[in-house]
């Protein structure tokens, strides 16, 4: 991957999160600790003051170091989330991934690494209300179609609305949690959303 490509991964993610900060603490202040903004903004932060360095990297290894410095820099439980994703999905791309279906196993190894890393499931209310489905959906897809991607990952995200959480801090609310949406699971919809932006350039 061209080091102008992850560059602009790296610029189009840190501006989504930026700009939707606020909302992303407002939502985990209804059923969490109202911190994912600051989580969020932080780490992202983090990763496009590495990007030059990050960018210089083969695709694989670029994903290693953002997820390592996501779980550096973030304390709340998405860093080491979002930070196995990221590693994991590295560990798992090829040197030089030529199709749909190498990115499509390595985002399964590293959602796979989100359900090891948290002890989680679908159904529980989590970012992998979103990841989950994208991962069905890029290993179903014969060719990359961006508006599937989009229109999967903001379903997944409204179907945490009506759950009820039981994982994380919003599981302590019980059937409180219900009505609500899932902070990390729109964080989740909107980094995927950035990464369609890039690809339709
Ligand atoms: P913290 O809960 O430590 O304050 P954040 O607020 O940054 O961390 O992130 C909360 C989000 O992390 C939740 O909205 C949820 O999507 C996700 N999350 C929490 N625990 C888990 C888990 N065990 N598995 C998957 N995702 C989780
Ligand atoms: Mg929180
Ligand atoms: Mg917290």
């Amino acid at each position: 991957m061209e080091p102008e490509t992850i560059k602009a991964l790296i610029r189009r993610t840190h501006e989504v999160i930026l700009a939707h900060a606020e909302e992303l603490t407002d939502l985990d202040q209804a059923i969490g600790d109202g911190d994912h903004g600051i989580n969020m903004k932080r780490g992202f932060d983090a990763i496009a003051a590495a990007a030059d360095a990050i960018a210089e990297l083969p695709c694989g290894k670029a994903l290693e170091k953002a997820g390592m410095t996501l779980v550096m820099s973030v304390g709340g439980a998405s860093g080491p989330l979002y930070g196995s994703l990221l590693m994991a999905m590295g560990k798992a791309m090829p040197e030089a991934p030529d199709s749909v279906g190498d990115i499509a196993k390595a985002f399964q190894a590293g959602v796979e690494a989100v359900m090891k890393r948290g002890k989680s499931e679908g159904g529980e209310k989590t970012m992998l209300e979103v990841l989950l489905p994208v991962a069905t959906s890029l290993k179903d897809a014969g060719a990359l179609d961006i508006g599937v991607l989009r229109k999967t990952a903001d379903a997944g995200l409204a179907s945490t609305k009506d759950m009820k959480a039981t994982k994380g801090r919003a599981s302590f609310l019980g059937e409180r949690s219900i009505g609500h949406l899932d902070p990390g699971a729109r964080s989740s919809a909107l980094l995927i959303h950035a990464v369609c932006d890039v690809i339709e350039g």
